[in-house]
């Protein structure tokens, strides 16, 4: 029986969310529940200087807005709680003590002074910053150049020490990646990382190994960025708990520049205008807030689908997916290798194919607040249900609701009178006089309003009894009923806020157009 799946997005809580590190979570979660597995969420908060508080509840509520509410978390706990590292701190030194016995690493009492002389001492042109590794660590302060004796007393007198994983020399160091295919390394290049630090807590590459292996995890999708941290894991897991018991891993590419020239980052977000965390995050020192795809408008199923496609797809043209659809279908095999560009313009095309595809009554809940916070007052609910349907087709972020449909809740502060004056003639004044008297005798039978296709029949009978064409009063009538040249039909928007607004606005507009 093959084991049950179990997968972890490990995040440091040092900030907000990158669209790519949301990318790694939902890669994580598909998989997850593509076969049935858990997916865990595992806060790696050894780093206490990098530690900012907000972060981490940060994560969570990006993860739940998301819908992928991790299995086992800080929050739900489950069976290897806790799943806050700085909460593990116990389990860690065992096992660098068990490497150390095996000779697989070493106490190392170096100051931070000596590393920094050993680095003025070695470094040349073409190696400005000598690592602590294999060509240097004889000539330092540790468990492996002094003697046994020397080691024992600075032990017992409490100094300060690390213990460093011993790279062996000249070495080749292999995996398999599920999107890179075989990879390998030469030990020579990589330094002897620290792993257990003064303070006690574990680095990342020693907790993260523990931890894998503690709580059971069989994949380990992350960020191409960590891929030069692969050999000291593979060989740590070869040391501490067998190759056979290592999670396989994949490292997911990189999201990438609109030009494709690098990674995306935050500044490009700002210098481009477009969001690239997943929420908006304030900073708790600087207090600079960085803009997020969910205040920005976007549903969190255009945004879990948009990310899907970067660097990922079914093999066909299919680019709209559900999460039921992404589970189903979701393959790290059909993960490019290659990096994803990012393209803002076809972020927001998803959000408008999901706005489209979203069921009215939902949607008018997620334009609610925008509507409250413009001080649009909307008295029926099933009222806004009935604008929504109308106008989301023209709406691409949740804002524009507030634009695209405010005329039908108030009448429009502004009418742009400009464009209509040009083309203003008598005959169109006596045209909409006379358009006033029809709806008012119509109000006056006790009708309040009509069908849109009644309203549009008698507009054109009577615009033709004015030897006028009906195209020629469309725009002046949509200005005065909205204010500007947008918004959906205009004998949809008559019908819906019926005929005494709508006369009042036609008034409104003429008698701007008297005075002006
Ligand atoms: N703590 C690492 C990070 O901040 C996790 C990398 C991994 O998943 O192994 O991204």
């Amino acid at each position: 029986m093959n084991k049950r799946v179990r997968v972890r997005f490990a995040p440091s809580p040092t900030g907000g969310l990158h669209l790519g590190g949301v990318r790694t979570v939902l890669f994580n979660y598909l998989f997850a529940k593509k076969h049935g597995g858990d997916f865990i969420l595992r806060i790696e908060d050894t780093d206490q200087t990098r530690f900012v508080p907000g972060a981490e509840e940060y994560i969570i509520q990006t993860l739940n807005w998301c819908g992928m509410t991790p299995d086992e978390s800080p929050v739900v706990g489950g069976p290897y709680a806790p799943y806050r590292q700085s909460e593990r701190k116990e389990n860690y030194k065992q096992y660098a003590t068990q490497l150390i016995e095996a000779g697989h690493a070493y106490y190392a009492f170096d100051t931070p002074a000596e590393i920094e002389e050993m680095r003025n001492h070695f470094k040349t042109p073409e190696n400005p910053s000598p690592q602590y590794n294999h060509a240097v660590r004889a000539k330092m302060r540790n468990s492996l150049s002094l003697d046994a004796a020397e080691v024992a007393a600075l032990l017992e007198a409490g100094t300060p020490y690390v213990v460093r994983i011993k790279m062996p020399d000249n070495e080749e160091v292999s995996f398999t990646d599920m999107i890179r295919g075989e990879v390998s390394f030469n030990t020579s290049q990589v330094d002897d990382k620290v792993l257990l630090k003064a303070d006690g807590m574990p680095t990342y590459h020693l907790a993260v190994v523990v931890d894998d292996y503690l709580m059971k995890i069989t994949h380990a999708f992350r960020g191409e960025e960590w891929l030069p941290s692969a050999p000291v894991h593979i060989l740590l897991w070869q040391y501490l708990f067998g190759l056979d018991k290592m999670p396989k891993w994949a490292h997911l590419p990189l999201i990438l520049k609109p030009d494709g020239h690098g990674k995306l980052s935050k500044r490009d977000g700002e210098r481009l205008g477009f969001p690239v965390f997943a929420m908006d995050w304030s900073d708790p020192t600087t207090k600079e807030t960085t803009i997020g795809f969910k205040e920005k408008g976007f549903l969190p199923e255009a945004f879990v689908n948009l990310l899907a496609m970067l660097g990922w797809n079914d093999g066909t043209d299919k680019e709209i997916f559900s999460m039921e659809e992404l589970i189903a279908n979701f393959s790290l095999e059909r993960v490019h290798k290659g990096g994803a560009k990012f393209d803002y313009e076809k972020a927001k095309w998803f959000n408008a194919e999901w706005m489209k595809k979203m069921d009215n009554a939902h949607l008018a809940e997620l334009v609610k607040p925008y509507l409250d916070k413009a001080g649009i007052e909307v008295h029926e609910a099933p009222y806004l249900v009935k604008v929504i349907g109308l106008v989301k087709e023209r709406c691409v972020l949740l804002p524009d609701f507030v634009t695209q449909s405010a005329f039908f809740f108030q009448a429009p502060s502004v009418i742009d009178i400009a464009s209509i004056q040009p083309k203003w003639e008598e005959k169109k004044q006596g045209f909409f006089n006379e358009l006033v008297k029809i709806y008012s005798n119509k109000i006056a039978q006790g009708l309040k309003t009509m069908p849109a296709e009644t309203l549009e029949t008698d507009f054109k009978e009577l615009a033709t009894a004015h030897g006028l064409k009906p195209g020629d009063l469309m725009l002046p009538f949509r200005i005065m009923l909205v204010g500007g040249k947008f918004g959906p039909g205009v004998f949809e928007i008559v019908e819906n806020i019926e005929l005494q607004d709508a006369m009042n606005r036609i008034n409104h507009t003429l008698s701007l157009l008297s005075s002006n």
